[in-house]
C-alpha cells in the first residue's frame, strides 16, 4: 500500500509539540565541524534524494505549524513529505542538525543578476554614468557570469528562489543566456525578461523574442518566467501599455520599477496604471519610497504584490522605504538586494535587520515590524508576493523541498534563546550550513557543492576588467 505523503505528515503533525521552547543549544559546535559533503557531484545532475533531518529547531514559517523544537522533516523526491516531532524514515539518509534552525529557503524578489560583475562600482563619481557604459559593452557570455555569481552567492547566503529583473539584455542571445544559466544552476527562480538598458522611451522591447521564449518554455524546470517592463516611468503611455498586454497574452507575471523619486511619484504614474487596471497579482511594483498614501491605497486595491529594496533605497537616494505605512496597507512584500554593484552582498539576514530598524525608525515606535514579521516578508510572505505560495515559503508538507539549515552554536549566534530574534539580528551567511533547493543539496557543511568557485571568480573578475577598460572606467 503507498502512503499519501501528505496523509504521512499530517500524521506525524498530531505528535508534533507546537513548540516556542528555547533551542537547546549543544555542546559548542563549530559550524565547521559539520561532516562534510564531498564537493564531486554537479548540484544541478544529482538526483534529489532521500533525507531525514533530525534534532533540528524548526521554524516553519507555516501558521498551523508554528516553531517545533527537536524536530525533523522528510524529504523525498523534491518534496516535503513530513515535519514533525516523531518521524519515521527508514532508508532516508539522515542530516544531523541539532544545534541549528531548519527553516525554508529566502525568496528574494528583486534582483538584477547581471549587475552583481560589476561588484565593487560603488555610488561614487557618477554611477549611473558608469553602469550604463558598462552595460552597453555586455556580451551574453558576461549576463551568464553575472547569473553564475549571482546564483552561487545565493546559495551561499541561504536564499533559494531568486527573481532576476533582467534590464540589461542587448539581443536575443543575451535574454536566452541569462535563462539558460538561471535554469542550468538548478536554483529556482524566475527570469524576468527585461530589455536593453538604454532602450528610448518610444521603442518596444523585444516582444517577438519575449514571445518565442514563452513558447518553448514547457513550464518543467525551476525557473518560470516573466516581464521586466519599463512601464510608465520609464516608457510612453502606449508603450508601456502595449508590453503590459503583451505580457499578459502570454499569461506572464509583470514587474517593474515606480514611484522611487519625487518626480516619478508626482507624474501620476500609480493612478493611471489603477485607472486603466494595469495593476493586480500579476504586476509586482518596486520601491515605491515616495508613493502618496492615496497610491499605496490604489495599489492595495488594485491587488499588487510590492517588493523592497532596502539598501539600494536608500543609497541612490530614493528615499526611505514606506515600510510601516506598506504594512499598514497590508500589502504583500518581497524583499530584494536588487543591485549588488551597489549594495555589495546578498546577505539576507542584514537585509532583513535593515529592514526591521526602519519600520521603527520611521514610525518612532520600536518593534513596528518584529522580527517574526519581517522574517515572514523573507520567506512565505515573498512567495505570495510572486505567486508561489502553493509551493515554496513555508516546511509544509506538499511544498517543495527548499530548506536551510542555520547554526545556532556560532560566537555570533549563541546562546539563541529566541530563534527568530537571532536569525534576523545576529545570523549571516556564514552560518547557513546546508541549503536544499526541489531536494538537491547545494550547500552542506557551510561549502557550496556543484558550483565551480574557483573558475567562476576568476572568469567573473577578468569579465569586469575587460568590461571596466572597453567602457573606458
Ligand atoms: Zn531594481
Amino acid at each position: 500500500m503507498t502512503q499519501d505523503p501528505r496523509l504521512l505528515g499530517r500524521r506525524a503533525l498530531l505528535g508534533a509539540a507546537s513548540a516556542t521552547a528555547a533551542l537547546a543549544v549543544t555542546t559548542a559546535r563549530a559550524q565547521d565541524a559539520e561532516p562534510e559533503e564531498p564537493a564531486a557531484q554537479p548540484a544541478q545532475g544529482a538526483r534529489p534524494g532521500e533525507y531525514l533531518i533530525t534534532g533540528a529547531h524548526l521554524l516553519t514559517m507555516d501558521d498551523k505549524l508554528g516553531e517545533i523544537a527537536n524536530g525533523a522533516v522528510h524529504v523525498r523526491d523534491g518534496a516535503i513529505v513530513a515535519v514533525g516531532a516523531d518521524i519515521q524514515a527508514p532508508g532516508a539518509e539522515r542530516i544531523e542538525a541539532r544545534g541549528a534552525v531548519v527553516m525554508p529557503g529566502f525568496v528574494d524578489t528583486h534582483w538584477h543578476l547581471w549587475a552583481t560583475l560589476a561588484r565593487g562600482l560603488g555610488s561614487k563619481g557618477g554611477f549611473d554614468k558608469a553602469m550604463a557604459a558598462l552595460a552597453q559593452k555586455f556580451q551574453p557570455q558576461d549576463n551568464v557570469l553575472g547569473v553564475r555569481l549571482s546564483m552561487a552567492e545565493a546559495v551561499h547566503a541561504g536564499i533559494t528562489t531568486v527573481c532576476n529583473y533582467a534590464h540589461n539584455i542587448g539581443s536575443p542571445e543575451a535574454a536566452r543566456a541569462e535563462w539558460q544559466a538561471m535554469r542550468e544552476s538548478g536554483i529556482r527562480g524566475r527570469f524576468y525578461h527585461g530589455h536593453p538598458s538604454d532602450l528610448p522611451k518610444d521603442k518596444l522591447m523585444d516582444l517577438p523574442g519575449l514571445e518565442a521564449l514563452a513558447k518553448e518554455n514547457k513550464g518543467d524546470g525551476l525557473v518560470s518566467l516573466g516581464v521586466a517592463a519599463r512601464g510608465p516611468d520609464r516608457s510612453l503611455a502606449e508603450i508601456w501599455r502595449r508590453e503590459w498586454a503583451a505580457a499578459r497574452d502570454l499569461d506572464l507575471p509583470i514587474s517593474t520599477h515606480v514611484a522611487y523619486s519625487k518626480a516619478v511619484a508626482n507624474s501620476g504614474a500609480i493612478k493611471a496604471m489603477a485607472d486603466g487596471s494595469f495593476l493586480g497579482p500579476d504586476v509586482q511594483l518596486i520601491h515605491l519610497t515616495q508613493a502618496s498614501d492615496d497610491d499605496l491605497r490604489r495599489v492595495a486595491d488594485g491587488g499588487s504584490p510590492v517588493g523592497l529594496c532596502p539598501w539600494t533605497e536608500m543609497q541612490v537616494g530614493f528615499g526611505l522605504p514606506p515600510v510601516a505605512r506598506i504594512q499598514k496597507q497590508g500589502l504583500p512584500v518581497g524583499l530584494g538586494v536588487d543591485n549588488l554593484a551597489l549594495a555589495g552582498n546578498a546577505d539576507a539576514f542584514a537585509m532583513m535587520k535593515l529592514t526591521a530598524d526602519l519600520a521603527a525608525a520611521v514610525a518612532g515606535e520600536q518593534g513596528t515590524l518584529t522580527e517574526r514579521q519581517v522574517l515572514e516578508w523573507a520567506t512565505i510572505g515573498g512567495a505570495r508576493s510572486i505567486g508561489m505560495e502553493e509551493q515554496i515559503g513555508s516546511l509544509t508538507p506538499g511544498k517543495r523541498a527548499d530548506l536551510i539549515m542555520v547554526r545556532m552554536d556560532a560566537v555570533n549566534t549563541a546562546p539563541a534563546s529566541r530563534p527568530d530574534i537571532t536569525l534576523v539580528r545576529a545570523a549571516q551567511p556564514a552560518n547557513v550550513s546546508l541549503v536544499m533547493i526541489e531536494g538537491r543539496i547545494h550547500k552542506r557543511g557551510g561549502r557550496l557543492i556543484g558550483h565551480d568557485t574557483g573558475k567562476l571568480l576568476r572568469d567573473a573578475g577578468a569579465a569586469f576588467s575587460r568590461l571596466q577598460k572597453e567602457a573606458g572606467i
